[in-house]
Order: structure tokens, then sequence, then C-alpha cells
């Protein structure tokens, strides 16, 4: 059996001599197998990056196994000679099968289990784990399925119609490209990605059906970790209001979709600088947007030519800005100051009300949408590279909300 993981060889013979050693966690191989002609002789071949030859552990000389972290994908083999400590991480499945199979090999207890000789169980630099796939073509899926180590998987013009399940086992994933397929519908389950920060899907057809269900994109993970979405191209007519949770997100490419309307929630993403949405169908853009520190903004080929008919300006007393009601005030103290919420701590109407507050053109949260007009606004003004190509006029029509008389009336 063979095993891919990372290891670090530690010489108990150095540390004992105080000698400094440059021990550092290597990928390697290691491969348990027995000799062709001793039948009970098993050994561990260790294999890595530096060392291609391979050493070779008599599993007669392990003096100890410890297992108290094997949950967490982690285990050492202490031999008596030489006097080796191997620390080895792996996935947790595949390293419980491989001590498993050791514990039978120590006990001699191997007649249910294959234990491979060790001629056979040549290594090749294929065999080191691989982080990074490229399939360009059905005939070139793994045929044991993705391995677990990738961090970086491209699935590109294939015209897949399904997401893949088996994605959402690679817990390293850190790119993922599934441009250019057909794929209608991604799981929530994806949303507990632990490690993903690129996403590409762009030309895919996740708004086809009309309604799209994007609880994968606010899964608890994914937000903390997202950095790049790319879902350009995939008829997508709306955004979700909660999309501001991807907190960690930089650059949002949303050009090629149906877009007429962003959420008005979008000012709350604070980390994004890069976001294009070419070949939409926008005439107007949410006021909270100007709170984005945004360096790059395409807004190209759009319907923004267009001046909106202005709903008109509410008829209010000031005291209905002043005096809200509680929840309205205690809602904006809660926004003001980022403070934490969660559906186990209030209820999830109330959470809902939070997600989906608007943003004041001064930054503020607004809970109340009835202080709301049109304003037109010079985008260079707010933000540092715009690409726009009106024609017949310069400014854009913002929508607005506001908090309070003096933002409404400045
Ligand atoms: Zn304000």
């Amino acid at each position: 059996m063979k095993l891919q993981c990372q290891v670090e060889v530690i010489n108990r013979q150095h540390q004992v001599l105080n000698l400094k050693t440059s021990a550092k966690r290597l990928k390697s191989t290691l491969a348990l197998g027995k000799e062709p002609k001793g039948e009970t002789e098993y050994f561990i071949l260790h294999f890595s990056s530096v060392n291609k030859s391979g050493t070779k552990y008599r599993v007669k000389s392990i003096k100890q196994v410890f297992v108290k972290c094997i949950n967490e994908g982690k285990s050492t083999i202490r031999f008596e000679e030489p006097p080796h400590d191997l620390c080895i991480k792996s996935e947790t499945i595949q390293l419980k099968c491989f001590m498993r199979l050791l514990k039978s090999c120590v006990t001699g207890d191997t007649q249910h289990v294959q234990v491979a000789p060790l001629a056979s169980l040549s290594v090749t630099h294929k065999d080191i784990a691989p982080t990074k796939l490229v399939i360009n073509h059905r005939s070139e899926y793994p045929i044991k399925g993705l391995p677990r180590t990738l961090e970086s998987l491209y699935i590109n013009g294939l015209g897949l119609c399904n997401f893949r399940r088996d994605i959402l086992l690679l817990k390293q994933l850190v790119i993922l490209d599934l441009s250019n397929n057909a794929i209608e519908k991604i799981p929530p389950e994806f949303g507990r990605m632990p490690k993903l920060s690129e996403l590409y899907l762009s030309n895919n057809q996740l708004g086809v059906k009309g309604e799209v269900d994007w609880r994968w994109l606010m899964g608890p993970q994914i937000t903390n970790t997202l950095k790049l979405l790319d879902i350009s191209g995939n008829k997508l007519g709306s955004l979700p209001k909660s999309i501001w949770k991807l907190q960690k997100l930089v650059t949002l490419k949303l050009d090629n979709n149906m877009l007429d309307k962003l959420p008005t929630t979008m000012g709350r993403m604070s980390s994004l600088r890069y976001l294009t949405m070419t070949q939409n169908e926008l005439t107007s853009l949410p006021c909270g947007l100007l709170q984005c520190r945004l360096e790059y903004l395409d807004l190209s080929v759009n319907k923004l030519d267009l001046t909106e008919t202005a709903p008109e300006p509410s008829k209010h007393s000031p005291w209905e800005f002043y005096i809200g009601s509680l929840v309205d005030l205690a809602s904006k103290v809660v926004l003001k100051h980022k403070l934490f919420y969660a559906p186990n701590i209030i209820p999830w109407t109330l959470v809902d009300f939070l997600d989906n507050a608007n943003m004041c053109i001064c930054g503020a949260p607004v809970v109340n949408n009835t202080f709301y007009m049109n304003k037109e606004l010079q985008l260079n003004d707010y933000f540092r590279v715009v690409v726009f190509n009106n024609t017949k006029k310069s400014t854009v029509t913002f929508q607005c909300y506001f908090c309070s008389p003096k933002c409404f009336n400045r």
C-alpha cells in the first residue's frame, strides 16, 4: 500500500547531540510492503522529493506509533534503528487505512490483507501527491477519482451539465475553474469548502431557470475565504441581497448577464476593489456602492444612458427621520458597530431585517426604505478607474437612501 503524505524525518540522535537539523515536512510517499522471500518481513519505504531512491525501515524495528492526532490526519512512527521519527501528515481516511494495515503487519495478522512485495512498490515522480489538475477532455478524468490533495482544479469547456460532487471532497482546494460548461446548479454543501479562494464559473447556465439557489455562496466557510468570483455569462437576472456576506471578496466579475439592478447591500462589501459588469442591463446603481473603495469599475455596455423616472420624494415630516421604531433604532446601532448577529442569538426575522439593510449616501445604515430618491452622480469623483461608454450623459443614476434629513437635503 502507498500513502501520499507529508513527512518530516526527525533524527533523535541529532537531538541528543544537540545538532541542528534542517528537518522540514516534505511531500512524500510511504510504501508498505514485504520481502519477496521472507514471508513475514515487512518494510516501510519512504520516498520524498529529495530522497528519490528511498529509505527503507524495517517494521520489526518500530518502537512506538503515535496516533493520538490521527483524526487530524497526523501520526508519528518511531523506529528503534535507525533512530528516526517519521512525523506524517496526510488525508485522514487514507492515513487510517495505512495505519490499520501497518498494525496487521506488526501483529502478524496478515492472512486477510494483501501486502504487495516490496519490489513491486516502485515509486515514480507521479506518485508524489499532485496539487494541480487540468482536465480539458472527458478522457482525462483520473480513473481513481480526483486526488484529495488537489489545491487547484481546472475542468474547462467540457459541457458538464452537473456539478461533480466529488469536488466537495477536495478539502485542500484553493482554486476551482469550471468555466465554459453548462452547470445549472451548485449544491449548498459547496459553501463549506474550507480553503476556496478563487472560483471561476463564467459561461455556465446558473441563471437559465430564473430562480437561482444561492445557498452555496452564503456558506459559513466560503464567505470567509473567497477572494475572487467570476460568474460572467450565466444569464443571471439578479444577485442575492446577501452577497455582501462575502467579506473577503476583492474581485467580482458579473459581465454578460441580464442584471438590471444591483443589491443595495453591496456597499457592505468592504474588501471589494475590482468590479466588472459589462454587457448587462443596468439603468442605475445603488448608492451604497459609493462606500466601496473600488479601484476598478467597468460598466460599459449597459443602459445607464436612460434616465430613470425618479420616484416622487415622499412627503414626510422630519420627525419620521428622527423617531424610528425601537427595532429601527436598535438595528442601526447593531449595523453601525458591526455587532455580530446570527439566527441562534436573535429571531431569524430580525436577522433577515438586518441582512437586508440599505446604506445611506453617507455610509450609515438605513433600515427604513421610505426616504428614497434617484440622484445623478459623476463616477470619477468616487472611484479610481471607471470604464463606461455613456454617450448621452456623463453621470450615472444612483438609487439613494437617507439616514437623516441632513443627508436628504444635502
Ligand atoms: Zn446619512
